[in-house]
């Protein structure tokens, strides 16, 4: 199964997010192979729910918090979110490390919350320029597993998404050498620390012209797209390049 996840980030008001949608379920993706999630803001995130019955896309969230409610203003909880039948959740984005200090422990805390309470994780890992510059990529991605996933219950049903900061939203993609380096590591990685084997997504500047050649890699199992997504053709060509794979 391969996936195709659109993370709209803070993009698209609740109609902008209809009108792609409507727009989307026009395309020709009928004999979809593929999973498709799209993660709307949280103001669209219910009123989707109603344009995705019948069709096979699936619903996510950005971010959630770790606590299940209290006294955290501005925040949303996986009982809110399990309400509105959002079943999916993106943990680790490097946004929410760089702007809201999100640490691995924080996320680990995110991860136990989630998976407790049967939503799915799509937890997002990956180094910046200066950590690959300095050949850190593998101690990083290793700091960022480990912490993140200690002391879980761990469930197959959780994505891994590898976005290596300097390809998010620059344009520049990684190569399809170092996505089948750093894939291949984090499928062994897992597999040797926690048994655990789960798709592994690649995300970082994904377009219609090179999602071809990446997701050609028997090891990625689709993308996290964000600045493509937001374009109801080109996600759709992604969507459907992804689906011949
Ligand atoms: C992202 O933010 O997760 C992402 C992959 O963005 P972009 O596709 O714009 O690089």
């Amino acid at each position: 199964m391969n996936y195709c996840i659109a993370n709209w980030k803070m993009n698209k008001t609740i109609s902008e997010s209809i009108n792609f949608l409507e727009e989307f379920k026009k395309k020709d993706l009928q004999n979809i192979k593929s999973k498709i999630i799209l993660c709307p803001s949280f103001t669209s995130l219910k009123i989707l729910e109603t344009h995705v019955t019948g069709t096979k896309i699936e619903l996510g969230a950005q971010n959630v918090h770790q606590n299940k409610r209290g006294a955290y203003t501005g925040e949303i909880s996986v009982g809110m979110l399990k309400e509105i039948e959002c079943e999916w959740v993106i943990l680790g984005h490097s946004e929410r490390r760089q702007y809201f200090l999100e640490e691995d422990v924080i996320i680990n805390d995110k991860m136990n919350t989630v998976i407790e309470n049967d939503l799915k994780p799509i937890l997002c890992i990956g180094e910046n320029e200066s950590q690959r510059n300095k050949n850190e990529t593998f101690n990083i991605l290793e700091s960022q597993l480990t912490t993140a996933l200690s002391n879980i219950n761990l469930s197959s049903n959780m994505l891994i998404a590898y976005e290596p900061v300097w390809a998010i939203g620059t344009g520049l993609s990684a190569s399809f050498d170092q996505i089948h380096e750093v894939v291949n590591w984090i499928s062994q990685f897992l597999l040797q620390e926690f048994s655990l084997k789960v798709p592994i997504l690649y995300g970082g500047s994904v377009s219609a012209v090179n999602c071809e050649s990446i997701i050609s890699l028997e090891s990625v199992s689709g993308f996290l797209i964000g600045t493509s997504a937001l374009d109801v053709n080109e996600f759709s060509r992604i969507c459907s390049i992804v689906n011949e794979r």
